[in-house]
């Protein structure tokens, strides 16, 4: 009030309140989409300014420095970063989050400009230090609040695959002959190093059911990028457009396999010859053909292949993929005869004993690389003794990989592991994790290979042993 209105007032009576003002607040078009991230996918995303690159975090509309609109330039961030200033909470109120004392820090995640705060706890708070590396920890039940990061913990150590490999010394193949007599009778062969492979798509799994799903040649290049840094040798890959769409088109697939290639030039690229529903055996097998990729996978029956309710057996698509005795031979012999090794996928026995019969004409090289599917609506269920069975029946050198749909993907890696045998993971078979949380990408499903590997004193294999134990041709 202006001095002048306060005059005659001098005597006034003052009483002491407090008014409740409740509100809700709205956190705004680009507050909204940080948080419901956090609480659907569990991931952190920044926006980036396009003129200066400053990657800030928590989002906003526009760059502090040069005034860009950047509200639509999201980017995602780890889910790890680096404490640059904290402070212990001594008092207790009730608008804190936490019962004092209790750590409150300026947390920089991995790939962002700006720091943002936020609980650190899981340590003593006499061990929090400036410089320490945390990671986020996402809270069980959502409050639509940024306390959907529950907290930051200390980063765990990772098992760098890398490193682990750079310090040992590299498999070379053992000059006995690898009978299957070997293989049925003693103790499975666990010094040969695992070779895991990273299915990124299939032609059917969708960003609806897991966004990290890659469509353009730049999402494979990255999703395939972060398999490789976790462990992988060998990417496979069913190229897709923009929209989601499997494709045969020729120029789409090996814009794909070539973004994959600059991005990791040592990874294998292994390209389906089922590369959708309805496609004609020509564009099957053209495009690998046309692509020359290292390997390609060879389907080896037909067979009801269905989209189903498992619950209650519902069957939503019923479609039949065909692959007869013609098309497994000529499949294989344009891929042997082009430099491209099959990968031969069995859904049941009758597959395996089909390959074999055609394998007298002679048209397959040695070692042949064999994968036993699990799970697809058509094909077997997993169970432990049939995988023992195909084992026995495949022929002597023979390499085998693994995988498995939902659920069945966990056990049969871990069998194949423990057989000397291979493993595949990836969103085109499961999009899961073993606790039911939707994965952030196939590569968090290559960390669970890596995990079974290690706890069976396996090595996982670089991508030159793993062209080694299958045969490929240096190119
Ligand atoms: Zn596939």
């Amino acid at each position: 009030m202006a001095a002048e209105q306060l005059k005659g007032l001098e005597e006034s009576y003052e009483v002491e309140g407090k008014m409740a003002l409740p509100y809700t607040y709205f956190a705004g078009r680009v507050g909204s989409k940080f948080i419901t991230t956090i609480r659907d996918q569990q991931k952190i995303m920044g926006v980036k300014c396009p003129a200066c690159n400053t990657v800030y975090l928590p989002p906003r509309q526009v760059c502090d420095k040069d005034f860009t609109d950047i509200r639509d330039n999201w980017v995602e961030l780890s889910n790890t970063g680096t404490v640059i200033n904290f402070t212990v909470v001594r008092y207790d109120d009730r608008h804190l989050p936490r019962k004092a004392p209790f750590v409150l820090a300026l947390i920089q995640l991995d790939g962002a400009g700006t720091p943002f705060m936020h609980i650190v706890e899981e340590c003593k708070i006499a061990d929090v230090k400036v410089g320490m590396k945390v990671e986020a920890v996402f809270a069980k039940e959502t409050t639509n609040t940024i306390l959907d990061i529950d907290h930051f913990k200390p980063e765990a150590e990772k098992i760098s695959i890398h490193a682990l490999n750079a310090a040992r010394k590299q498999w070379i193949p053992v000059e006995e002959p690898v009978t299957n007599e070997k293989r049925r009778g003693g103790k499975p062969d666990m010094a040969t190093p695992v070779i895991i492979t990273a299915a990124l798509t299939g032609a059917a799994t969708m960003k609806n059911q897991n966004p990290s799903v890659p469509y353009t040649p730049e999402e494979f290049a990255e999703e395939a990028w972060k398999c490789w840094q976790a462990g992988a040798a060998m990417v496979h890959v069913h190229a897709r457009e923009d929209g989601g769409m499997a494709t045969h088109d020729h120029g789409r697939i090996k814009a794909t396999h070539d973004a994959i290639k600059d991005k990791c030039p040592e990874l294998i690229v292994n390209l389906s010859s089922a590369v959708g529903m309805g496609k004609t055996a020509e564009q099957r097998i053209s495009q690998i053909v046309a692509i020359k990729p290292e390997m390609a996978s060879l389907n080896t029956n037909t067979m009801n292949f269905g989209i189903v309710e498992r619950r209650t057996g519902k069957i939503f698509i019923d479609y039949v993929f065909e692959n007869t005795f013609t098309m497994l031979q000529d499949f294989g012999r344009a891929m042997e005869e082009n430099g491209v090794k099959p990968e031969i996928e069995c859904y049941d026995m009758g597959g395996l004993d089909n390959t074999l019969l055609i394998a007298r004409q002679g048209i397959f090289s040695d070692p042949m690389n064999f994968n036993f599917v699990w799970g697809v609506a058509g094909g077997q269920a997993f169970r432990a003794e049939s995988f023992i069975a195909m084992m026995n029946a495949l022929p002597p050198r023979a390499n085998f990989t693994t995988c498995g749909v939902g659920t069945d993907e966990f056990p049969c890696i871990m069998q194949s592991c423990l057989l000397g045998g291979h493993m595949r993971v990836g969103l085109e078979d499961n999009i899961r994790m073993p606790d039911g949380k939707l994965a952030r990408g196939s590569y968090e499903l290559v960390e669970v290979a890596v995990q079974v590997a290690s706890a069976l004193g396996r090595p996982v294999a670089t991508a030159t042993e793993a062209r080694l134990i299958m045969g490929l041709k240096p190119r």
